[in-house]
């Protein structure tokens, strides 16, 4: 395989993998002056997840939330170098990656040119893991043939241009009632925050827009979110979760609540009922959001260290985000395992007190073992909360806020004002936050875009 050099042979060689919240905060937060930085990813960009729900239904365009990584590495002070690759094998003793090119692992998939690019090495000195999770589909049969995800940014696009084609083909005159009806029916599976975003956002898009465009078939769309657990959105505040019901049920959101999905076929998917008994219901998009589980390359690195990383969910990190039995390797964000549930926020919390950690440490020239030095000099990672937002549909939103040690929750108008102004300081750019306003702008103006894509 091609070996890749680093560019200055007397510095350490510091590899960040990935591009999501953890990787991207901490290479803004990073001073590149004492380092090689390589930053490994698939992904050449930075994705403002918290608003992909938006892109589903065309609220926002997919550009307006994603932030082209060489935007971010063009001001630090010494050059960053970007690989589009996925890290596929590590070896912990030579300290060596193995990358598989983008345009390789592309090629796999659509079966064109390509794929027999060889894979490249990479030697590391400092190693940060923040390479996310990856859909967990438990294993259920039929979710990976026939379900949408909601985790990228290719997700979005897939569920935007099958609600469309379903919506199109429900228009025709010559199909049954009992198709029409399959074709319009929208289930989400997952009562998480993802699920629910998704659904609020789903019926915004047929109360402002499908019920102008397709007046005769809007009162024929259903949308159902089904949740194996006694009710949704288990990590909020007791009076939100029962707001969000309310507000659901103005909205003709059925929440099947005690009711897992045991199969998805090509046109119905199978439930287990609260009672046991099991059922077929048809549907014509289904949005598989039931949480993340750990990326291949998280299970490869934890393979090296099977007496001591055991859990199967990510990679153990000691309160310094050193992965547990590794040398010179950290994990940060959702791969990472520590007392935290994996959230962007966690995530860039992370990624900037790591960063402040090599900026700190890389001022001696004597580094020998960032490890050992680390216990010496710092204080462990502590995560401050700063509160949980979700939007609810029909311009609601709901937050659960920590303010001096108590927890204040709101739902309502008021709160989605507060959700919009958030995410909008949140994004990492002016750039990015121009381009938000200007679609919520031209939402208000014109409505969501139609075109099928
Ligand atoms: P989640 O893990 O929070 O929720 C998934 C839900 O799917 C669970 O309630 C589970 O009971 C249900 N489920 C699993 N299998 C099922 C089945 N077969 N049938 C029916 N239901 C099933 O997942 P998420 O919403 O993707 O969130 C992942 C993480 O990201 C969480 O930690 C979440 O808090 C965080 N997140 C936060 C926000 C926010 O704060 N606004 C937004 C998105 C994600």
């Amino acid at each position: 395989p091609g070996e890749q050099e680093p560019f200055d042979p007397s510095k350490k060689t510091l590899v960040l993998l990935g591009t999501g919240w953890g990787s991207t905060t901490m290479l803004k937060n990073l001073d590149t002056t004492n380092f090689n930085v390589v930053v490994v990813s698939p992904r050449n960009y930075f994705l403002f997840t918290p608003l992909l729900p938006s892109c589903t239904v065309g609220t926002l365009e997919n550009r307006s939330i994603m932030e082209p990584v060489r935007l971010l590495m063009r001001h630090k002070k010494r050059e960053v170098k970007f690989l589009e690759a996925s890290c596929i094998d590590i070896d912990v003793d030579s300290k060596q990656l193995l990358l598989e090119r983008r345009s390789s692992s592309d090629a796999k998939l659509t079966g064109k040119g390509g794929a027999d690019e060889e894979p490249l090495k990479l030697n590391y000195d400092y190693l940060v893991v923040g390479v996310g999770g990856t859909v967990n589909t438990f294993g259920t049969p039929g979710v990976e043939e026939h379900a949408c995800f909601l985790k990228e940014m290719d997700d979005a696009r897939q569920i935007r241009r099958r609600l469309m084609d379903s919506v199109e083909k429900a228009s025709f005159d010559d199909i049954t009632e009992a198709e029409r009806d399959r074709l319009l029916h929208m289930v989400v599976v997952g009562g998480g925050p993802t699920g629910i975003e998704y659904a609020g956002e789903l019926h915004d898009f047929l109360e402002d827009d499908l019920s102008k465009w397709y007046p005769e078939l809007v009162d024929r769309v259903r949308i159902t979110l089904v949740e194996a657990l006694p009710n949704v959105l288990p990590a909020f505040d007791k009076k939100l979760i029962s707001f969000t019901q309310d507000t659901f049920k103005e909205n003709n959101i059925s929440i099947l609540t005690r009711t897992m999905v045991k199969e998805v076929k090509d046109k119905t998917f199978i439930v287990q009922n609260p009672d046991g008994s099991r059922s077929e219901i048809p549907y014509g998009l289904l949005v598989w959001a039931t949480g993340i589980k750990a990326q291949p390359i998280t299970n490869k690195i934890r393979q090296k260290f099977p007496e001591i990383q055991t859990n199967g969910r990510g990679l153990l990190v000691d309160e310094y985000l050193r992965v547990k039995g590794a040398k010179d390797i950290w994990a940060i964000g959702d791969c990472a395992l520590s007392s935290y549930a994996p959230l962007a926020q966690v995530a860039s919390q992370q990624g900037k007190w790591l960063a402040r950690k090599f900026n700190h440490l890389s001022n001696d020239d004597l580094i020998t073992d960032l490890f050992l030095q680390m216990n010496a000099k710092t204080r462990p990672f502590k995560y401050s909360s700063q509160g949980s937002l979700a939007y609810i549909g029909s311009e609601k939103a709901i937050a659960d806020l920590p303010f001096f040690n108590r927890n204040i929750t709101a739902g309502g108008v008021a709160t989605f004002w507060f959700w919009k102004s958030a995410y909008l300081s949140e994004l990492l750019s002016l750039r990015n936050r121009t381009r938000v306003a200007i679609d919520w702008a031209n939402r208000w103006l014109y409505g969501r875009d139609l075109s099928r894509e």
